[in-house]
């Protein structure tokens, strides 16, 4: 290209661009951003899977060249029915926040799950709510039929009771977290099968790890059963400390009654059911101190 060619494409472009800005603040638009540079920098490599995930250092001009590096997330989104271990694997050996870390699971690792057979039924998946870095968190089987057209754990009637708990221990939703064993609702509120519990562990095992609760409250028999791995009822695990093994890590679990159990007045007509679920829930309370 000579010289008279290259100032045709330069004046060409230039006329481009004041069109394009013209055309921005026709739009409304008053200020455009400043271009942030990142450069992948790949702090962290543990397995062959680095090919669909990478942790990036943030790279912005705008940091102190003398400040810590802080991790930021670029782990791209995989297919809905991949094998979603070595992201997480790369989301949890990340320093990102935990909001940003959890945000990154339900985006682009989770996505539009169909990894088990409960995707067919399902209206919106449910992830989890709360705070990110919660001492405490709930732990349910599977979501209702209120939370599968919310997409949010815990608002039907077992919620709204789940809340008044909550309250009790002098708490809100937004200190704890919660969530459940399957984040798709079973056809007619059946147990999850324990191919649906296996295809989905993986993504409970994160969220739980991100929080890194002091305290897990297993809600119902399936929940506590499933955590704890075994098959002793609700009735004889309710209100004893129990361990729950997440990746060699001991957390502290305190199984207890589903809210919708205790909803259930004919199955307790002396309340003694509701009396146990809040003795569990103050043992929760000293623990935490
Ligand atoms: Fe995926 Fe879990 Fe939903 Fe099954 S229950 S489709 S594994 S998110």
């Amino acid at each position: 290209m000579d010289k008279a060619e290259l100032d045709d494409a330069i004046s060409t472009l230039a006329q481009q661009l004041r069109g394009a800005v013209e055309s921005a603040k026709l739009g409304g638009v008053e200020h455009l951003p400043r271009p942030v540079f990142k450069a992948p920098v790949v702090v962290t490599a543990p397995s062959a899977a680095a090919t669909t995930a990478a942790i990036v250092a943030d790279a912005s001009p705008t940091a102190s060249p003398t400040a810590p590096k802080r991790a930021t997330l670029a782990i791209a989104p995989i297919e809905p029915n991949a094998d979603p271990r070595a992201a997480i694997e790369m989301l949890l050996q990340s320093s990102a926040p935990a909001p940003e870390r959890l945000e990154t699971l339900r985006t682009n690792i989770i996505g539009a799950c169909t990894r088990c057979k409960l995707h067919r039924g399902r209206s919106k998946l449910v992830f989890g709510v709360g705070n990110p870095n919660a001492q405490l968190v709930f732990v349910g089987e599977g979501p209702g039929a209120d939370e599968d057209r919310q997409g949010v754990p815990f608002v039907g009637r077992a919620g709204q009771l789940l809340t008044k708990m909550i309250e009790a221990m002098k708490l809100s939703r937004d200190d704890v977290y919660i969530c459940n064993v399957v984040k798709c609702r079973p056809p007619n509120n059946r147990d999850p099968e324990p191919d649906e519990v296996e295809a989905c562990q993986g993504f409970l095992q994160a969220q739980l790890a991100i929080v890194k609760p002091k305290v897990i409250v297993a809600l119902g028999r399936y929940a506590a059963q499933t955590l704890l791995r075994t098959k002793t009822p609700i009735t004889r695990l309710r209100g004893s400390w129990q361990s729950y093994d997440l990746f060699g890590e001991a957390i502290d679990l305190m199984p207890t009654y589903h809210p919708s159990f205790l909803l259930r007045e004919e199955m307790d007509p002396k309340k003694t059911r509701k009396r146990e679920a809040w003795s569990d829930l103050q043992q929760v309370m000293a623990r935490l101190g």
